[in-house]
């Protein structure tokens, strides 16, 4: 071995150059032609460009890097991409935010261009953090949602669904912000607890001196009113079913229904259905086929249904009814209560329920269909799969794809101004925006006329993001796009099964009648140090850049693959990277330590080594260990196969093994030159085998020494494209009797190490004699075949072995072997 480690090791140097290098010599460029090798395609989520790459992401990416180059030194042709989703309503939400505008205030394309440039800013910082990471994405695959080429992708998947029959417009209740102005999907909404007061509100009965009271959190939805329900079998109103109740402010009569949702127990047991304040009363209105009178306008004010409170928003709307209704006498209390109410995922707003022309995608009758996939999945771990069906059952609505924003993919559609008449754009007419294009056809098919109407709105950003599966295997401009579909992995977030896994899987089956992806890698949340959540507003919030800063990518990711079991909650906790860090020094310097031993050693083949029980000892745990880590990475149990290799790099290979062969490896003279050399090739064959089973958590290191001691002999461009150690190695493999001797002889070391230290004596203090009582023949045996390392180990000058029970210390944990050290 001609080169030498150099003593200083500077991490953050090892890893910028090793991260241009991989890029510069294509290491993990996916080989299309190349079809001799099995592929292994990842379905990698393109993330939303927020600028941030927290440590969630970390947790996400690491996890499936480390099955990439797992997979890519198993000898799969690894397909690994990575985009961008670019589109949505955050986007929109901060430029209207930076330029204090709100969308309609600029031209759409210049809003556009905003969007744009703030997506690209922080697409640079992301991309950053993936590269600093470490990842072994083929960036010759980058994409973006927000192309042309991309927009022609999703509008063709668009328009053959369409054809498919999934797809309709409807006036159906959506989820809407009134902030962003625009239908949000279920996915979309989030539930806070949020303070409210609960209206006791009186109402008179028809023909009668009596009222009933209710109680509702939403005074200013009583114009919206259109029936009052009472549990069917509730004694105390049964008998006023079907009378005519008056609805306060709005002066109109409605019916008493009978209605099974209302809850008795909650405020009077008497509820307003209005449309809509919640999905409960949509589901009323459509069940007794109840009208409909939608007060609220598209940015949540009071219409002129609301009669003398148009114009209003809802906070001034409810502040004046609940005025109006205390003068009228009709307010018999109130009270204050926590509720949970749903607000818009982007801005927090509380969301409203309206009703609005929508496109829709029919994912409900896909429900069984999901559910079938779902079990047909390998999930990781397996309990995740019943999030996905789950949330695939709860479904109340079809998934509302349009969205009346302006920077997302066009819907290419058309509307004949005289008849109406749907235009659809055809398959090659996209990426089309029919907002600046007209469609490539003389006259309306139906009608004849020759003026059309722009579809103005636009897709929802899932639309894009939920058909990678299929855009990644080359769908559809590659003709063997199937050879990488379905995904061999699809990894996700817990937080994001309802979304992403679940938008994946309606779309392609809608498309394809098939599930996207093989398995499904789910990794849970980062917690912060304190067990909570993290976030910034509990301050225990830990920024990406400043722990790559500290310690690097390597240490980041051994936190992250160690810190616990996949698929659940990981807290960040400062010395766990640490402890990865000082790992990385640890193993550098046992690599310069076996770099030194090597100077004269060439590996050969054909040489029959001259193996000692301790090397044959070694060796078999090594091959153990390779055992335990592949069965481990191959169930993705990443926090298994990191302890492992720790706990036998640092443990058994560093503090036993090497601490026991220096003497061998320092007088050939004394032993024998084949002794030495046995022990240059356990060290140099152990030490591989330990790199390139880190490799795949551990990139940058591993490589690095790699490149230094092995590359020459190895041949392999990089580490990460050596094959992955299998048993057939000429000595590495289990070897169980050597690895009983090798056990007991390094016990006998290791008592009489221990004894020297309790006696606070230097490791190198001379034992005159050295006595063992080995209880018996066998295990006299046995560590007369050590008893060169033992004695050199141990600086013992005579070494007598007694196959019979005697005084002395008990070497742990054989009770029957002990010794007795003359110094
Ligand atoms: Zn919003
Ligand atoms: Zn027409």
């Amino acid at each position: 071995m001609k080169q030498a480690l150099p003593r200083r090791f500077n991490v953050f140097e090892v890893e910028e150059k090793w991260q241009k290098k991989w890029e510069e010599m294509g290491v993990y460029r996916f080989d299309r032609d190349d079809k001799t090798r099995p592929t292994f395609s990842i379905d990698t989520p393109p993330p939303y460009p927020s600028g941030e790459f927290h440590m969630g992401n970390v947790l996400n990416w690491t996890y499936f890097d480390v099955v990439a180059r797992y997979k890519r030194m198993r000898g799969c042709n690894v397909f690994f991409p990575q985009g961008w989703d670019c589109h949505g309503l955050s986007i929109e939400v901060e430029v209207e935010r930076t330029h204090n505008i709100r969308k309609r205030d600029v031209p759409p394309d210049k809003f556009r261009k905003w969007c744009e440039q703030t997506i690209e800013k922080y697409i640079a910082m992301m991309k950053n953090s993936i590269i600093r990471l470490g990842c072994s994405v083929d960036w010759s695959t980058e994409y973006r949602t927000m192309s042309p080429d991309y927009w022609k992708l999703t509008q063709l998947s668009f328009i053959m669904s369409y054809k498919k029959g999934f797809i309709y417009q409807g006036t159906h209740p959506v989820n809407w912000c009134p902030r962003c102005e625009t239908a949000i999907a279920d996915a979309e909404v989030d539930y806070e607890q949020r303070k409210g007061t609960l209206h006791y509100i009186r109402f008179p009965l028809e023909n009668s001196e009596e009222h009933l009271l209710i109680a509702t959190t939403r005074p200013e939805l009583l114009p919206a009113c259109v029936a009052v329900a009472v549990y069917p079998t509730d004694d105390r109103y049964r008998k006023h079913v079907s009378r005519k109740i008056y609805v306060p402010i709005a002066n109109r009569a409605v019916e008493i229904i009978p209605d099974e949702m209302v809850e008795p127990s909650f405020g009077t047991g008497v509820v307003m259905i209005c449309t809509y304040g919640d999905k409960a009363d949509v589901k009323t209105v459509l069940k007794n086929k109840l009208p409909v009178i939608i007060i609220l306008t598209e940015n949540g004010e009071i219409n002129e249904k609301g009669g003398k409170y148009a114009g209003l928003s809802t906070a001034e709307a409810r502040k004046a009814i609940v005025k109006d209704l205390e003068a009228a006498g009709l307010l018999e209390k109130t009270k204050s209560l926590q509720q949970e109410i749903g607000v818009c995922h982007r801005c927090g707003t509380p969301v409203e329920i309206l009703e609005r022309e929508q496109w829709f995608l029919k994912t409900r009758i896909l429900t069984d269909k999901v559910v079938e996939a779902a079990n047909e999945i390998t999930w990781y771990p397996d309990y995740m799969k019943s999030r996905l069906i789950d949330w695939a059952r709860s479904l109340d609505w079809d998934w509302v794809i349009s969205r009346q924003r302006v920077f997302g993919t066009p819907i290419p559609m058309w509307y004949c101004k005289n008849c109406g008449e749907i235009i659809l754009a055809k398959e090659n007419w996209v990426p089309i925006d029919p907002k600046l294009e007209k469609p490539k056809i003389e006259k309306c098919p139906k009608c004849g006329g020759i003026d059309f109407i722009s579809e103005t709105d636009v897709f929802d950003t899932w639309m894009d993001s939920s058909i990678t599966c299929a855009v990644h295997a080359g769908w559809p401009n590659h003709e063997d796009w199937r050879r990488l579909f379905p995904a061999d992995v699809h990894p996700s977030g817990i937080d994001i099964i309802r979304t992403w896994a679940y938008y994946l899987m309606v779309r392609h089956l809608a498309l394809f009648g098939e599930k996207p992806y093989k398995s499904c890698l789910i990794n849970g949340m980062v917690l912060g140090a304190d067990g909570r959540k993290m976030s910034k507003s509990l301050k225990n919030y830990v920024a990406t850049p400043e722990v790559l800063d500290k310690y690097g990518a390597d240490a980041s990711r051994q936190w992250a693959a160690s810190g616990g079991v996949t698929g659940s909650d990981i807290p960040f906790r400062w010395p766990d990277v640490e402890y990865g860090w000082r790992f990385l020094i640890k193993l550098w310097n046992a690599a310069r330590f076996v770099c030194n031993q090597l100077k004269d050693y060439e590996p050969k083949e054909s040489v029959e080594y001259v193996l000692q029980p301790l090397d044959k000892w070694i060796l078999s745990k090594a091959e153990k260990l390779t055992k335990k880590v592949t069965d481990a990475l191959e169930t993705c149990q990443f926090n298994i196969a990191m302890e492992e290799i720790r706990n036998f790099t640092w443990h058994v290979f560093c503090d036993c093994y090497i601490e026991a062969v220096k003497d061998r490896l320092y007088k050939p003279d004394f032993y024998g030159k084949e002794k030495r050399e046995a022990v240059q090739y356990t060290l140099y064959t152990v030490l591989y085998r330990i790199l390139q089973l880190l490799a795949p958590i551990t990139p940058h290191v591993t490589e690095e020494i790699y490149q230094i001691m092995y590359a020459e002999e190895k041949s392999h461009k990089s580490v990460h494209l050596s094959p992955w150690p299998t048993p057939d190695e000429k000595h590495v493999h289990v070897d169980e009797t050597a690895e009983k001797h090798g056990d007991l002889i390094m016990a006998v070391i290791t008592e009489v190490r221990r004894e020297k230290a309790e006696k606070r004596m230097p490791l190198n203090t001379q034992i005159k004699k050295l006595i063992i009582y080995a209880g018996g023949k066998d295990t006299a045996e046995i560590i007369m075949e050590g008893r060169e390392d033992i004695s050199g180990t141990c600086k013992a000058a005579n070494i007598e072995v007694l196959p019979k029970k005697g005084e002395g210390r008990e070497i742990k944990p054989y009770s029957d072997i002990q010794f007795l050290a003359e110094y």
